[in-house]
């Protein structure tokens, strides 16, 4: 098991002063956050309901009669202050009376339904002007503390284990549906509160598909398996993908490995403060590019990891994202080709002064002897 206490504590309550602090330039005098991932964030709180209207002086944290306990909880042993207001019918009352001075209220345009916009809008906050925000609160969460690396760390370790423990199974004919069973059990008996994405164990022509579900098919000599799976530690995920070849890999298949291993290894080198993400997928792409492949190489580079497994930063062709310390990002190029399978091979990386520090340590040796 995992002793959360034993890991680098998170300041949690230091986030909302700095989200009220940035209110103002975003253009609202308060926030509605609905996105529960960003209330978990801001306040501690990891169940299934809640808003939370942050005002420049106060939080209001609102939920129903599952949560009155959990909630109080949770948010004092995260050290913030917050008035709980515990309701199944009266939510609507207790946020418009707090929100009855704010001129502007913004919300989360990325987590709000057009109906509930309307409802806002028509019922809860007519006397406010609604003020749509973009990845106001998920902006914070792009450069993590201390505290939330070492849980993608713990999560990452745990992730590496599981799979030491497992992997030789590979070659005893098992289905992708048993392995990626095996695989899971083993994350949680090691301590993962459950796989922070849905596992993906790709064998044979299966491979040629990036994110194959594990099915009925059997695992037999001279397949590539891509296992691609993450575990979860205190809400944050780790991700991880290796490529496993059972038994000796014919010619292809040894140079899909070389290049997708150097093309992987050039990302990871690329990655630092002040570097475009976008340089990170062309350092990936160039390999690949130059072996004949790069059309067989169907997906961005990567994307930042934390409390959801895909975050910002994304890692592509497109993006305009810039690299900076604290930013935690995967790095997996992969090469997928029907004839063979496929290739992929991902680490998560945490960006430090002088580049980065990769946190999924697994060994990188293909082959299943
Ligand atoms: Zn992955
Ligand atoms: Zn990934």
């Amino acid at each position: 098991m995992i002793d959360l206490e034993r890991l680098s504590p998170m300041d949690v309550a230091a986030r909302a002063s700095r989200l009220q602090a940035a209110l103002a330039d975003a253009g609202c005098d308060a926030l509605l956050v609905t996105k529960l991932v960003n209330i978990r964030y801001l306040t501690g709180f990891t169940g299934s309901a809640a808003l939370l209207l942050v005002r420049p002086d106060d939080l209001l944290f609102v939920s129903d009669g599952r949560y009155g306990e959990q909630a109080a909880q949770q948010l004092e042993q995260a050290g913030v202050v917050a008035r709980i207001e515990i309701s199944g019918t009266a939510q609507r009352e207790i946020l418009a009376a707090a929100a009855a001075g704010t001129s502007r209220l913004g919300l989360e345009a990325d987590d709000v339904t057009w109906a509930a916009q309307r409802r806002y809008a028509d019922e809860w906050f007519p006397a406010s002007t609604l003020v749509p925000t973009d990845g106001l609160v998920d902006g914070f969460r792009l450069v993590k503390d201390d505290g939330e690396v070492a849980r993608i760390e713990a999560a990452a370790h745990v992730a590496d284990q599981a799979l030491a423990n497992v992997r030789h199974r590979l070659g005893e004919r098992p289905t992708e549906e048993e392995f990626g069973l095996e695989l899971d059990t083993e994350m949680r008996r090691l301590g993962a509160t459950g796989t922070s994405f849905e596992t993906i164990v790709a064998s044979g022509p299966n491979g040629a598909k990036p994110h194959h579900r594990p099915g009925p098919r059997t695992i037999v000599e001279g397949d590539l398996v891509v296992v691609d799976f993450g575990a979860l530690v205190d809400g944050y995920c780790s991700d991880m993908t290796r490529t496993v070849m059972v038994g000796q890999p014919d010619a292809d298949q040894q140079r899909m490995l070389d290049v997708v291993a150097a093309s992987q290894a050039a990302g990871v080198a690329a990655v630092g403060p002040d570097v475009a993400a976008r340089a990170v997928d062309e350092a990936c792409r160039a390999v690949i590019d130059e072996a004949g492949w790069g059309d067989a190489f169907l997906h961005g580079t990567g994307h930042g990891v934390g409390l959801e497994i895909h975050e910002a930063p994304r890692v592509s062709r497109v993006s305009d994202a810039t690299l900076a310390v604290g930013h935690v990002v995967t790095v997996e190029p992969g090469v997928y080709l029907p004839e063979h399978g496929g290739v992929r091979v991902e680490d998560t990386v945490v960006v430090t002064p002088n580049g980065c520090r990769t946190l999924t340590l697994a060994p990188k040796d293909p082959v299943l002897r």
